[in-house]
C-alpha cells in the first residue's frame, strides 16, 4: 500500500487490514513516497517524519510491515518502479496494489500505466464521496484486463478520514484523537507537526 501518509489515520489502516482479509494476503507491506509526484502543491512533512509516524501505526499488527524503498530512491516515487522493485525481488509471489477509489481514477495519468498490471493486481478501495470508476474501462485504458493481473474492487466500511482534513485540524487546533493512532498524535504533538506557524517546506 503506497501513499504520502502525511499523516497516516485510521482510514489507510482499515483498508489495509480488510485488503488483507479479503484477499488472504499474508501482509501489507507500507510504503510511504518519497517525494509525491501529485502533491507538489501541499505540505508534505519530511519523509522521515512520515516513515517514523507509519512505524508507529503499523507495530501493533504482526500482518502489517513497512518499507523504505520509495524514500531510499533519488527523484518522485512512482508507483510503477516500486511494483518492478517487488516483483523482481521474487517474481512468483502474487502482489497486490492497494490504493484508495480517489487515486484509481487518475491511474491514466500515473508514470508507465502500462507498467502497472504487468507487475501486480491493483485493489481499488472505496473511499467515502468517490465512487468506483469503471474499473474494466481503467484496467484497458492501462493496457491490462485480460492478463496475469487484475483490477479488483474492495468494499471498505466508510471511514471520512483524510490526511488532508487531519492536517486542517491541526493548523486549526483541533483534536484529531481517534482519527489516528494514539502513538501518531503523540509523535505529531511531540514533533509539532502540522501547526500553523511549522509549515515551513522542507
Ligand atoms: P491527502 O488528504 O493528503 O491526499 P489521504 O488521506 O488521501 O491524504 P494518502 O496518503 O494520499 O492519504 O493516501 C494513500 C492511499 O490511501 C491512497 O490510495 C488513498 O486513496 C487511500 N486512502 C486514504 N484515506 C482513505 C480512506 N479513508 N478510505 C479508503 N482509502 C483511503
Ligand atoms: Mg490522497
Amino acid at each position: 500500500m503506497g501513499g504520502t501518509f502525511n499523516p497516516i489515520h485510521y482510514g489507510h489502516l482499515v483498508t489495509a487490514e480488510a485488503a488483507r482479509d479479503a484477499f488472504q494476503l499474508d501482509r501489507v507491506i507500507f510504503i510511504p513516497a518519497g517525494q509525491p509526484p501529485h502533491k507538489t502543491e501541499k505540505y508534505v512533512a519530511a519523509a522521515n517524519h512520515r516513515y517514523l509516524m507509519t512505524f508507529l501505526a503499523i507495530a501493533p499488527n504482526v500482518h502489517f510491515e513497512i518499507s523504505q524503498v520509495e524514500i531510499d530512491r533519488n527523484g518522485p516515487s512512482y508507483t510503477s518502479e516500486t511494483l518492478k522493485y517487488f516483483y523482481t525481488l521474487d517474481p512468483t509471489v502474487e502482489w497486490y496494489f492497494i490504493t484508495g477509489a480517489d487515486a484509481i481514477v487518475e491511474i491514466a495519468s500515473w508514470h508507465s500505466p502500462d507498467n502497472i498490471l504487468r507487475y501486480a493486481h491493483l485493489i481499488a478501495a472505496s473511499r467515502p464521496g468517490y465512487a468506483f470508476p469503471r474499473l474494466k474501462a481503467l484496467a484497458q485504458e492501462i493496457g491490462g484486463g485480460e492478463g496475469r493481473h487484475q483490477v479488483h474492487q474492495l468494499e471498505v466500511p466508510a471511514l471520512a478520514i483524510s490526511s488532508s482534513d487531519i492536517r486542517e485540524r491541526l493548523r486549526n487546533g483541533l483534536s484529531i484523537k481517534y482519527l489516528v493512532p494514539e502513538a501518531v498524535e503523540q509523535y505529531i504533538n511531540k514533533q509539532h507537526l502540522y501547526a500553523e506557524g511549522a509549515m515551513q517546506r522542507t
